[in-house]
């Protein structure tokens, strides 16, 4: 594999160091330090030096299959059939799904004010390689389904900017990089026309599209973006509430339930929060939840779809003839199927105990998976046993077991807080999906541009905020 880094001499990185910085700092490539109480500073978003490659049959897959995700995650979304049976059987025994369902079930009790609904969702991929196999022909592997609060989207379009930029002025890579295998990523507009999509469908031009933060946010930029591009490309205006300030400043209308912050009314709630337990500190934001949720704006997502995005899901629909049941056409099902690696339940069933088994033998190939978001949350190798341990058969429940995708190690340098790393390195594509459905048919199924995350080799999780991830762009090879 090319390792660009070292045929660079030591002033030759500096170079690139210092241009990559201005890059960053100028195209609002960046984000808020961890400490930075007046809100005034910033610092460049961790990102690799150089495109990573990846190979290009894999990327074509991965975006090729997203429209049939896209409809996937709808389609299960109506089947409430489906839904009951895996979220009561974690409602035992998680109480963050649980309110999540519980939520789902008042208002579809109440009678649902919007019928459409608006996905932004990304499906994320870790390439698998077979034994003997060329880097090539390496195949995607689903690592998960986002269809809650994605992020990355602008930051990731920046990079790949950046990639080129750096590509282009120094000419250190010209004779490795054909500027032809740089794809780059729409992403930075793709969401907000997506977003402008479900505006216009509501169809109140007075209306504004509301941005549900977390208080704090330091990936604000990645964000603010999506606002930018929203009034530019689309002449749509965009609030930002936190689910408290929702619960504190918001009202439906009686007889149509529009929702008013204030005396706006609000054509989307678009949610950046909303997926991780520390987003509900307490009952005042469920209260701004249920009040978005229960309103005629277009919710993006519903909480129907944030549930679709369970691992809980991912595995079941890996089980024989599952994804059968939603996908008629045999050969979108072996495209799907042929991204899934080997889920396993951990419930009461046979196979559930059978895979229990199994991890007790040799868990150094699995991880093991609560239904969380936001990273940090996952067990790998070892602990897994020494977690199993601590479980009851019923507890286990909660979680869902995984074979560890291995990617091809490849070499990069990571600039994070204006600090340069030379690492080895795996990657992480993610491909954005758009899909927007008025209620009796969807009106947009596409694929809105890719991210790719790269971290070192070392670290078992991949979180950009957490500090271990940076983000890249793809040399397709
Ligand atoms: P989250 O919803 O918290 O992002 P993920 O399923 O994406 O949960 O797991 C977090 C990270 O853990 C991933 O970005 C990846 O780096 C690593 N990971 C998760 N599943 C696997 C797997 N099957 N093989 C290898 N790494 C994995
Ligand atoms: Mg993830
Ligand atoms: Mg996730």
């Amino acid at each position: 594999m090319a390792d660009l880094a070292a045929s660079l001499s030591d002033n030759q990185l500096a170079v690139l160091k210092d241009a990559a910085l201005d890059f960053a700092l100028s195209h609002g490539l960046v984000v808020r330090p961890p400490v930075n109480a007046d809100h005034v500073g910033v610092v460049n978003a961790p990102v690799a030096l150089f495109p990573t490659p990846f190979p290009s049959k894999a990327y074509q897959n991965a975006i090729d299959v997203q429209p049939l995700y896209n409809q996937l995650v709808h389609d299960i979304s109506e089947d409430d059939a489906f839904l009951k049976e895996i979220m009561e059987s974690l409602s035992t025994v998680d109480d963050f799904v649980k309110r999540l369902y519980d939520l789902y079930l008042l208002v579809k009790s109440e009678g649902i004010a919007q019928p459409a609904s608006l996905g932004v969702h990304r499906s994320d991929y870790i390439i698998h390689l077979n034994s003997g196999q060329a880097f090539a022909d390496a195949e995607i592997k689903q690592v998960e389904l986002n269809t809650i609060s994605v992020s990355f989207g602008s930051l990731s379009s920046l990079t790949g900017d950046l990639h080129r930029y750096l590509q282009a002025t120094t000419g250190y890579f010209s004779d490795k990089i054909d500027p032809a295998s740089l794809p780059s990523s729409e992403s930075i507009s793709s969401i907000a026309s997506g977003i402008a999509s479900a505006h216009q469908l509501y169809g109140s031009k007075s209306a504004k599209v509301m941005m549900v933060v977390q208080p704090g946010e330091r990936n604000a930029f990645d964000q603010r973006w999506i606002e930018y591009n929203l009034l530019k490309n689309h002449g749509v205006l965009l609030i930002r509430k936190t689910m408290a300030e929702i619960a504190d400043e918001g009202r439906l209308d009686p007889t149509t339930k529009a929702l008013y912050i204030g005396d706006q009314e609000i054509s989307v709630a678009y949610y950046r929060s909303a997926y991780a337990t520390t987003d509900y500190p307490t009952e005042k934001e469920w209260e701004g939840r249920l009040l978005a949720e229960r309103s005629l704006a277009i919710k993006c997502p519903t909480v129907a779809y944030q549930l679709v995005g369970t691992k809980k899901v991912q595995q079941v629909l890996a089980a024989p003839g599952q994804l059968e049941r939603f996908v008629k056409d045999p050969e979108h099902v072996r495209r799907l199927r042929a991204s899934f690696t080997g889920l396993y339940p951990l419930d009461g069933s046979k196979e559930g105990q059978k895979a229990y088994e199994m991890a007790l033998q040799d868990s150094s190939e699995l991880v093991m998976k609560p239904q969380r978001e936001g990273g940090g949350n996952n067990i790998y190798g070892q602990d897994i046993q020494e977690a199993l341990q601590h479980l009851t058969a019923e507890q286990r429940n909660a979680y869902i077991l995984m074979d560890i995708i291995r990617p091809p190690i490849t070499k990069n340098v990571l600039l994070r807080n204006g600090e340069l790393t030379r690492a080895e390195v795996v990657s992480e594509l993610g491909v954005y999906g758009l899909y927007l459905h008025d209620g009796q048919r969807p009106t947009r199924n596409d694929v809105g541009g890719h991210l790719l995350r790269t971290k070192t080799v070392d670290s078992n999780e991949g979180g950009v905020a957490a500090g271990f991830a940076v983000i890249d762009s793809l040399l397709l090879v």
